[in-house]
């Protein structure tokens, strides 16, 4: 996303050329399915941004002056440049807390009172591990906002307030590309996934389900309500009997029936 995100800003700035080079054979994988990545990218390649998939660096060429005159890619190709941005994921600094003998994994390791291993020492934000509530993966807190919330949490209990993080929902992105809006949430694949595209107002929703739980969503083109399905996917309540209504972005009556069954909060 931010590589995206880069390469948008860069063409807005004025530059020429601007060409992403993808591992994967499309566009935001881990985000995103088939139909909404070529949405985006649909819109970044009629901004002017070029894409090669299915491509990996594997060294940036110097000039005669030492400055960055080229990208080689494995394949052999060598892409003349100027400027190169690398965007490949995150990766937690957890060196602090290890050669202090801390337990760390995926990041550092807390309990569910984000104590480290280390008595009275606290972690929280990007460079912890934690469990994903839907998936019960083990993966590296990588979001803002579960950063603020893990540092309340932390100082909560730093002071003695004993007050248990709850497992975060650690799928949850949401960006502009252009004009296309995009908001992905939870799980990409589940036992039931319901989508319905329209071409006319380039508009996609998909919704998955695990039971009768909406277990992640994508939109994009339109993005209105994706807080209620976003509390939807957070509340593990049953969603299956509104899935009509979310489908076709109806959810206004969604909000109004869910929020005063209880089944979902903010
Ligand atoms: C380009 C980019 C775009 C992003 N976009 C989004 C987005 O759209 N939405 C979203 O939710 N998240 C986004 N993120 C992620 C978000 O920024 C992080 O999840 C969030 O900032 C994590 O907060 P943090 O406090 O854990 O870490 P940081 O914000 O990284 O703060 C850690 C601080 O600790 C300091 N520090 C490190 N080591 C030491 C030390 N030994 N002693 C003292 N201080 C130290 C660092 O200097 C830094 O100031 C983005 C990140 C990047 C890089």
């Amino acid at each position: 996303m931010v590589g995206l995100k880069a390469a948008l800003a860069l063409k807005q700035a004025g530059l020429e050329k601007i060409t992403v080079v993808v591992t994967s054979p499309r566009l935001l994988t881990r985000q995103l399915d088939d139909r909404a990545a070529a949405m985006v990218e649909r819109e970044l390649a009629g901004r002017g941004i070029d894409f090669i998939y299915n491509a990996r660096v594997s060294a940036f060429l110097p000039g005669p002056a030492g400055n960055l005159a080229a990208v080689l890619l494995e394949d052999g190709r060598e892409l003349p440049c100027g400027l190169a941005v690398v965007a490949k994921g995150v990766r937690p600094n957890a060196a602090l807390v290890a050669e202090a003998g801390g337990r760390v994994g995926r990041g550092i390791l807390v309990d569910e009172y984000l104590c480290t291993s280390l008595p009275d020492v606290y972690a929280a934000g990007d460079c912890i591990q934690v469990t994903d509530r839907l998936t019960g993966e083990k993966v590296n807190s990588a979001l803002w906002t579960l950063a603020f919330e893990q540092g309340r949490h932390a100082a909560t209990n730093m002071l003695g307030l004993r007050r248990p993080y709850p497992a975060p929902l650690t799928r949850l992105n949401s960006a502009r590309f252009g004009a296309v809006d995009v908001v992905s949430v939870g799980r990409l694949e589940g036992e039931e996934v319901l989508a319905e595209y329209d071409a006319l107002q380039r508009t996609y929703r998909r919704l998955v389900f695990h039971g009768h739980r909406l277990a992640g969503f994508i939109l994009a083109g339109r993005v209105e309500g994706a807080g209620i399905y976003t509390a939807l996917v957070k509340s593990g309540r049953p969603a299956w009997g509104y899935r009509h209504q979310m489908l076709q972005g109806r959810v206004g009556s969604v909000f109004l029936q869910t929020f005063l069954s209880g089944t979902i909060s903010f």
